[in-house]
């Protein structure tokens, strides 16, 4: 009988390579045939393992890292080394890793990014260098196709500020939910970070900063320098999906305005939360027994996450029957300068449609006290303004007060989920963008659900992929949050649960993206031809890490 392995195909990577690009490596994996048929005998110790062994080893190892941060560090150099084994290890693992690999620690790793920076993933469009050139820089990236590509410029990174090129961490981890959340496979993802400089100042003076040591370009510059960059992107990779992600809030909503009728694309910031804002109200709902319609929400902060869920809660508001004007009345607006009233002079302009005709108040503590809200929603960035007076004062007015603390990462968080529980006597309805552990408190275990956008966006672009989508429109949201909402059972609401959990995200993303790809076909958006079942064709499309 013939034993000799068989000979390689004629597009088959044969040599060192196998061992070098990510996407390819099969490390210890690669059988003994293989090993003499690509040409990389003696080149990996003798063993061959099964991915789930090799899964095994580096779950010890992870495990093993004392710090958060090293544990990032040690899974991203896995990544760049065997991205099908790095899926497997997070995908398996998904509630214990995402908080490594996305926020917190993500957060983490953008503050240290340039002292813990070791080798490249994705690309750095520089203002200063590369302006006039980046149809031909993006030409540089390995992979002819790219189907989603998320773009930051660093200029709000989470609650953490202007981070500069360190934003980078960003796009990075998004597009590794994409992956591992909806299946999207990695080599259709690219994640860039737009450099235009940083305002923050000791960024600029740290001598290890990796990014341009310029002032943060703005108004004229900046929007021909994200014109030629979005021109580009649809000239070197045909429909690509751009996601917005982290600008800061002036720049997020005039981008969005410009783009989203002529691109597909969207700002998952504003509306990928607002998305999940409005399904965590319908979800809270139903443990409070109040419709959204009888909502009354206080909005603690008013950039681009509140104003997301402002928009779209409207909206849905607007379905159960009130006027916009009445909608509009029951979300009051809380920034860092006070109400969002009408008598404001500094007011910008995402802000004014939710001015309100009232005068000023002193406190969050009094906003509470006039408004009477049944929901509290911090996305503010400032860690800790939910304090015990103004959670025992909700609680003083709701049975179940709804709370929900967004801001990432957990620093930032307006309040911990065990202050939450402590001072409304185990009666709040709470989520958070970041995650907590279980609460015991009053007799029983709360388990805080997790509301962050990751359970919409990586739906919303599976859905956009499968349907060819040419648009990203506000009804595919709306769409998204229902879906979301949906899987929430009677289980998980009766631990106070109104979110999913984390090991349920590629369920939760089928749905989602079926749910899109239904709205893109209905309004005409899509370019593919329909499949019978979106939800089984969502499944079916997504990536799973396996060997080849
Ligand atoms: P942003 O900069 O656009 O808005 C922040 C808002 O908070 C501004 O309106 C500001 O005036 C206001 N603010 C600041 N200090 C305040 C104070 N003391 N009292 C009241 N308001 C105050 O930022 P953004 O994009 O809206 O993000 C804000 C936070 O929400 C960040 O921490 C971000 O990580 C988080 N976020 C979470 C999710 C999620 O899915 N959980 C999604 C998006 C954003």
């Amino acid at each position: 009988m013939d034993r000799s392995p068989p000979l390689p195909g004629p597009d088959e990577v044969r040599g060192p390579r196998c061992l070098s690009d990510p996407l390819i490596n099969k490390g210890t994996a690669y059988t003994r045939d293989e090993r003499v048929r690509l040409g990389i005998e003696a080149m990996l110790p003798p063993r061959v393992e099964a991915l789930d062994e090799q899964a095994a080893r580096v779950l010890v190892r992870v495990r093993g890292k004392t710090s958060p941060l090293e544990k990032y560090l040690y899974l991203s150099a896995l990544r760049a080394e065997n991205e099908t084994l790095f899926c497997r290890v997070v995908l398996d693992h998904l509630e214990e890793m995402l908080p490594i690999i996305y926020t917190p620690t993500v957060g983490e790793a953008c503050l240290e990014w340039s002292s813990i920076y070791e080798r490249p993933r994705g690309l750095y469009i520089s203002a200063v260098q590369h302006r006039g050139r980046i149809a031909q820089l993006l030409r540089n990236w390995p992979r002819s196709r790219v189907g989603i590509i998320v773009v930051t410029d660093g200029g709000r990174i989470l609650g953490l500020g202007d981070l500069g090129a360190n934003g980078m961490g960003i796009p990075i981890g998004k597009l590794a939910l994409y992956t591992l959340c909806a299946g999207v496979p990695p080599e259709l993802c690219l994640p860039v970070a737009l450099d235009v400089g940083t305002d923050n100042e000791p960024l600029r003076c740290d001598p290890h900063y990796l990014g341009e040591r310029e002032r943060r370009m703005t108004a004229e510059p900046w929007d021909a320098l994200l014109e030629e960059f979005l021109a580009a992107t649809q000239a070197v990779f045909p429909g690509a999906i751009v996601q917005f992600e982290d600008f800061n809030t002036a720049c997020a909503f005039r981008l969005l305005q410009r783009y989203r009728d002529s691109l597909c694309c969207f700002n998952d910031d504003v509306q990928g939360t607002g998305a999940m804002g409005l399904a965590g109200l319908y979800t809270a709902g139903r443990i409070t027994g109040r419709k959204l319609s009888g909502q009354r929400i206080l909005f603690v902060g008013a950039g681009e996450a509140c104003l997301g869920i402002g928009n779209i809660v409207v909206a849905a508001m607007q379905r159960e029957g009130w006027s916009e004007a009445e909608a509009k009345q029951r979300c009051l607006f809380v920034d860092s300068q006070g109400l969002v009233i009408a008598g404001r002079k500094d007011l910008p302009g995402h802000k004014r449609p939710f001015a309100q005709d009232r005068g000023p108040l002193p406190d969050l503590s009094a906003a509470i006290e006039n408004f009477k809200p049944t929901a509290l929603i911090g996305a503010s960035g400032k860690g800790g303004l939910f304090t015990e007076s103004v959670l025992r004062a909700m609680a003083r007015l709701n049975e179940r007060p709804i709370v929900f603390a967004l801001s990432n990462p957990t620093s930032k968080a307006e309040c911990t989920a065990g202050q939450a529980y402590a001072w409304t006597d185990g009666r709040a309805v709470f989520a958070s963008g970041s995650p907590f552990d279980p609460v015991p408190f009053g007799g029983r275990v709360h388990a805080p659900g997790q509301g962050n956008n990751s359970f919409v966006f990586p739906g919303v672009g599976l859905g956009l992929l499968i349907c060819g989508a040419r648009r990203v429109t506000d009804e595919m949201f709306f769409a998204a949050a229902q879906a979301l909402a949906a899987q929430i059972s009677e289980a998980d609401l009766e631990q106070g649960r109104i979110f999913p959990v984390a090991s349920r995200m590629r369920e939760v993303a089928a749905q989602v993206a079926a749910a899109v790809a239904a709205v893109a076909y209905a309004q005409d958006h899509a370019t593919k031809p329909r499949p019978l079942d979106l939800r089984a064709e969502a499944a079916r499309v997504m990536y799973e890490p396996r060997y080849a």
